[in-house]
């Protein structure tokens, strides 16, 4: 299912709820864009979710190697 109700065929550019133009069975897609903003209206949320300022949230981030361990490893590829 669409996210986005109105769809325009791709055939005839009719307008339409249907996912297949109702009068040509050409395929419709959605008439625009979904909504998009960059500022992420949900952070609050998402941030709270995820407990970010516990000790617990910071230590569960992943780390890269140290540079010294990817030199070492790139010399034994090699
Ligand atoms: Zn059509």
């Amino acid at each position: 299912m669409a996210r986005q109700l109105l769809q325009q065929c791709v055939v005839c550019q009719d307008w339409t709820l249907e996912r297949i133009c109702p009068k040509c069975d050409g395929a419709a897609n959605a008439a625009a864009p979904l909504k998009w903003s960059p500022e992420d209206q949900r952070a609050n949320i998402r941030r709270k979710m995820y407990n970010v300022e516990s000790p617990e949230w910071t230590a569960a981030l992943p780390e890269l190697e140290s540079l010294e361990e990817m030199r070492l490893q790139i010399l034994e590829e090699e």
